[in-house]
């Protein structure tokens, strides 16, 4: 197949200074929770975004010094000469497939308390760091400065032992001491780094110069900057901007643009639309002559040529695009756009940095496991025998499991009760802001009409009885999980005894389109992550009144590691649900509910003419027990679509291999220990 020529832009190439882009496709760093802890794992994970054909690939934000370390956080880190060879193996990587390889530096300064080193943070002024945490960042000195800039250059120099094409100085996401300096809201000083414009860009200007200086032509330099902080006259906005453009626009080779801070720049489906940020980088590119990258959760080819050839960026930016699907350039190259894997802006990705474990993403399981489990996302290993395969259930881990089995060249049969393949994703991608979710399904659909080898029963309830009589070699049963109606959950480990004659429905019956009679309605969430947030949603939409009432101290709680809470706390009250935090649904009793403060024991009562419960869930695995067969998914424990999705790729990827017993069912690096000197022992 060869692409279609409207596409042809994408693939020009694109002068950076001293090297080239051999395409417009562009990975901005981007965290993925394994950093400096995996190395090897973190490589070969960028290593497959080259192969995808992404033409420049770069790095997380990498900490330059220990006077600013990002805590718990897994970042990279080039603090010294031994943080090198893991990094020129990440460049090996990215170069082995002819792209570039990127640097994104950081000095996090006030934005990080330091708790990996506990050395005070450093900032513009004397300010508390966020997060809570009861630290202050010490105004910095003019020899804190000096210092900072040689810390940084140290760091290039370094970078380019390594290999890297491509360095970056950072002022954005409000994580960057460069930023902070910059922002009226953060910099307080009366000293030349402080209160005009010119003040405030004082130390990016000299950062800039320093790194241009030490690259000296060997790599680009790009500089990633804030192009407004959404925080109104109070912060960054676009008139400062031009003006920083009059003072360096000409500086660095390639200028990275981005809105907000890391919230705001990832927000998801729910909350944005594809090329969102457009409407903030027009003009942007004629503020300089040097080209200009940008992101916009963009997916689509089409937006992407209309943002090149409408002059709003040069090259796509894209972090969560190429995690989603490492090869889109490679297939947009092909003709191949039915084969792209969209992401579809859940932020599960994001939950691996705020959760310092390694990156997963809901629709491409092989994310972060490309070392450790040796998974692809393109590429399956032969199929180990001649067996036969039933796989029961096409939600997402029977979609998955039915999918990479038909690619590792098993003769499969997907067998669902429904009409439509999808499980729960077809119920959760009709709820209010979660469209987007359909292409976990769209992608698995299209893949599995071009297996000749794997056949689609629809509308085929199965049972054990037919499994036995059909003599399938092995059986995956993917059917899923319901939500319980009886309360147990986290908070009621015991059932309640809630009144039954009090109308009680579970996220199931609202997805099966059922809703309350009545109109006063009590949302209990105790499940902490999107979907109590979203049923409660729809239910004031229908003209409900809604108390959602959570054990937790706010809505949606897990939700703060996919950067959504704020915004679902916002969406909520403007759709007029009451929002009841840090309680509890002890007892309901005829019209009433009686809730617990669960740091307290104080109670009172709360009118109700219905009851939503979204709770935990309970295994669809009988059939799996029946016939002794594995059940994946869902219907083995019951999580996310992105565990589903992974639980699946996992059955197909380990079936007819060796199971691994005791062993660590898969690669780490564990480090290496130093000789442990006398003089170094406890005194
Ligand atoms: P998961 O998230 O683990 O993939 P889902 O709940 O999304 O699980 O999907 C389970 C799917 O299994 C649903 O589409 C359901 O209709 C189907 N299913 C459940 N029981 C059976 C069965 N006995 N035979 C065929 N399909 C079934
Ligand atoms: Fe996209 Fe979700 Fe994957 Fe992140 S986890 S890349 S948001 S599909």
């Amino acid at each position: 197949m060869t692409r279609d020529p409207r596409y042809d832009v994408l693939f020009e190439p694109v002068r950076l200074g001293p090297v080239t882009a051999r395409n417009r496709f562009f990975q901005v760093p981007h965290c993925n929770g394994m950093g400096h802890r995996d190395p090897t794992a973190h490589a070969v994970m960028r290593g497959v975004k080259a192969e995808g054909g992404w033409a420049v690939v770069c790095t997380e934000e990498v900490e330059i010094h220990p006077t600013s370390d990002t805590g718990g956080f897994i970042e990279g880190r080039l603090w010294d000469d031994a943080d090198i060879p893991a990094h020129e193996r990440l460049v090996e990587q990215v170069h082995a497939y002819g792209s570039l390889a990127g640097i994104e530096f950081v000095h996090n300064g006030m934005a990080s308390a330091n708790l990996y080193g506990r050395i005070p943070p450093l900032g513009p002024s004397h300010l508390p760091v966020p997060g809570h945490e009861p630290i202050q960042a010490r105004a910095m000195s003019r020899d804190d400065v000096g210092d900072l800039r040689r810390r940084h250059r140290q760091a290039v120099q370094r970078s380019l032992r390594a290999g890297y094409d491509l360095v970056y100085v950072y002022a954005a996401h409000g994580l960057s001491t460069l930023q902070h300096f910059l922002s009226r809201r953060y910099n307080l000083r009366d000293d030349e780094y402080g209160g005009t414009l010119e003040n405030r860009a004082r130390l990016l200007r000299e950062v800039l110069e320093d790194t241009l200086e030490e690259c000296d032509g060997r790599a680009a330099v790009a500089c990633r900057v804030v192009v407004d902080e959404l925080l109104g006259e109070e912060g960054i906005e676009r008139p400062e901007i031009e003006q920083l453009f009059e003072l360096v626009g000409e500086l660095p080779d390639l200028w990275d643009v981005m809105v907000g801070f890391w919230p705001d720049d990832s927000r998801t489906s729910r909350f944005a639309h594809e090329a969102w940020t457009e409407e903030h980088f027009r003009g942007i590119k004629q503020l300089t002559s040097k080209p200009v990258v940008g992101i916009g959760w963009l997916t689509s080819p089409d937006t992407m040529v209309r943002l090149v050839q409408g002059g709003v960026i040069d090259l796509i930016g894209a972090a969560r695009p190429s995690i989603a699907d490492p090869f889109l350039p490679l297939k947009i190259e092909e003709g191949r756009l039915e084969d792209i894997r969209e992401c579809i802006g859940c932020n599960v990705c994001v939950t691996g940095d705020w959760t310092m474990t390694p990156i997963r993403c809901t629709q491409n399981p092989s994310m972060g496991e490309e070392w450790r489990r040796g998974w692809h996302p393109e590429r399956f290993r032969p199929a180990g025998s001649n067996s036969k395969v039933l796989v029961v259930g096409a939600g997402p881990a029977g979609l998955e499991a039915a999918m990479a089995l038909g690619k590792r060249g098993y003769e499969v049969v997907l067998a669902e009760a429904g009409r439509e393949l999808g499980g729960r994703v077809l119920c959760e991608a009709r709820l209010p802001g979660l469209a987007a979710w359909i292409r976990v399904v769209d992608y698995r659909r299209a893949q599995l009409a071009k297996l000749p080898n794997v056949e689609l029963a629809l509308e085929s309830e199965v049972t054990a009885e037919e499994v036995r009589d059909y003599g399938f070699d092995h059986v995956a049963v993917a059917t899923g999980a319901r939500w319980r109606a009886d309360g147990i959950g986290r908070w009621h480990t015991h059932p309640p005894g809630f009144d039954s004659a009090v109308e009680t429905l579970t996220p199931d019956d609202l997805m099966a389109g059922r809703l309350p009679a009545g109109e006063r309605i009590v949302l209990f969430d105790d499940d902490h992550y999107y979907l109590g947030g979203v049923l409660a949603e729809l239910l004031a939409t229908k003209g409900k009144r809604v108390t959602l009432v959570t054990p937790a101290a706010r809505v949606s709680e897990w939700s703060v590691n996919t950067m959504e809470q704020e915004r679902i706390h916002r969406r909520l009250v403007e759709a007029g649900v009451e929002l009841v935090t840090a309680q509890a649904l002890a007892a309901v009793e005829g019209g009433t509910a009686r809730i617990v403060d669960v740091y307290t024991d104080a109670d009172r009562e709360l009118l109700l003419d219905g009851l939503v419960l979204v709770t935990a869930r309970l295994p669809n695995d009988a059939l799996a027990l029946e016939l002794g067969a594995t059940a994946i998914g869902d219907a083995y424990a019951p999580g996310t679509i992105a565990t589903a999705v992974w639980d699946g790729r996992r059955y197909a990827e380990e079936l007819d291999g060796d199971p691994p017993g005791d062993a660590v069912p898969y690669r780490r690096e564990v480090v290496e220990l130093l000789p442990l000197e006398e003089e170094v022992q406890v005194r």
